[in-house]
């Protein structure tokens, strides 16, 4: 980061870090679609793949805009290097590939992004790692498997999906230091403008870029935030020789998304509170998961470890399924798709889509009721998004 940038403030550093400008004089960040760099002499070459001289060599894991966006995810989460990569399950893949090798266990929270789950059972789990659940935010629950499988990763997401619950990143992040893991925490629904997981912590941040960053649905991508030495080399590593990497365009796209993160963050947040609020006074709804209301188990620690609350919202319907898919076809603004962090709201029926190839039963003990809706709530008029559920309730 340059000079002027030091000890700045958050907006500012979403603005401002990681242009470094072009003789060009250019005010807006450049892209450079280029495969790879021209070098001076055969001997910078040499340094340059060496490693003795710093610059770019080939884009797969060196490029100008790839590194402006690197740059400013990092400032904003507060680590030490960050590592842009194709999307965000390649940031889970590339962070576990970096850091854990056979014979290692694997402890992850139950309730993250269910290609998460398919990646540690399905292929993590085939290079001979050891991968173990825990079942919802009790911290006692987390130390009791912490404790018996002494695990290298611990992988969480708060809150999570779809039910918002909030888990206790400075408590786990103890757990696991004492039992020598790291502790990783997917960003992706609060990103660094609402909730910070390093300052509270947390070894490593990961995050589908595709969802708030990006904040209008373009473009799919990913990052993985940490110190210099596991993420700026191992996971690095990882990144420069297997090449799941981000292209220029997209990180241009992204880094254009930092810029406004904040403002719509709270936009987000205002929105999905006022309907919460709304939702929660529906006789034909039985319950509502939003950490902002004070009816949420984890209210208190949503309000201590987060700044606002987010725009994901999930409530249940009294009808079950019939209800919910009812409800779901009669919008007319909400987009139905199982997508989130859009500008565009949108609005997904769990059990037959994220969730629907768990059993019966997994989805029974997970929570994820045949009437709970979730919603993705954007930036449209929050009073045209009640009255398009109000309109659509009233059909159910
Ligand atoms: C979407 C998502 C991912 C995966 O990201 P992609 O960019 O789709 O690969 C990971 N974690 C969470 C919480 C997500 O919502």
């Amino acid at each position: 980061m340059t000079d002027s940038l030091k000890n700045r403030r958050f907006d500012t550093l979403a603005v401002r870090v990681g242009h470094h400008r072009t003789p060009e004089g250019e005010q807006s960040e450049p892209i450079f679609p280029t495969s790879s760099y021209v070098f001076e002499s055969a001997a910078q070459a040499a340094a340059r793949f060496s490693g003795e001289a710093p610059g770019n060599i080939y884009s797969r894991f060196t490029n100008p805009t790839v590194r402006v966006f690197q740059e400013r995810l990092a400032a904003l989460e507060g680590g030490e290097s960050c590592v842009a990569t194709a999307s965000g399950m390649s940031a889970i893949l590339a962070t576990c590939l970096g850091l854990l090798q056979q014979g290692d266990a694997l402890v992850s929270s139950k309730a993250v992004f269910g290609s998460t789950v398919m990646l540690f059972d399905n292929y993590i789990a085939k290079f001979g790692v050891d991968v173990h659940y825990v079942d919802g935010p009790r911290t006692e629950d987390w130390a009791a498997v912490i404790e018996q499988v002494r695990p290298r990763l611990v992988f969480l997401e708060t809150p999570s999906n779809p039910l918002t619950q909030v888990y206790d990143i400075h408590a786990i992040a103890d757990l696991c230091h004492a039992a020598g893991a790291l502790l990783v925490v997917d960003n992706c629904f609060c990103t660094p403008a609402l909730q910070r997981p390093l300052m509270l912590g947390a070894d490593i941040v990961v995050h589908s870029a595709t969802k708030y960053i990006d904040g209008q649905g373009r473009c799919i991508g990913g990052a993985v935030v940490g110190d210099a030495e596991r993420v700026g080399k191992d996971v690095f590593g990882v990144l420069r020789t297997a090449g799941p990497s981000m292209s220029p365009f997209n990180a241009w796209v992204f880094t254009k998304g930092l810029e406004t993160l904040s403002l719509r963050m709270a936009a987000h947040s205002r929105n999905a509170l006022q309907i919460a609020r709304w939702l929660e006074t529906q006789a034909k709804v039985a319950r509502v998961h939003y950490p902002g209301l004070p009816s949420h188990p984890q209210h208190e620690l949503a309000a201590r470890q987060q700044t606002d609350f987010g725009g994901i919202v999930a409530f249940e319907l009294k009808g079950g399924r019939p209800a919910a898919w009812r409800l779901i076809d009669a919008v007319r603004i909400f987009s139905i798709t199982a997508n989130l962090g859009d500008a565009k709201s949108t609005i997904t029926h769990p059990a037959t889509t994220t969730h629907g190839r768990l059993s019966p039963e997994q989805r029974a003990q997970a929570g994820i009721g045949d009437g709970l809706v979730r919603i993705a709530v954007g930036l449209e008029d929050p009073l045209d998004l009640v009255e398009d559920l109000e309109q659509a309730l009233a059909g159910v």
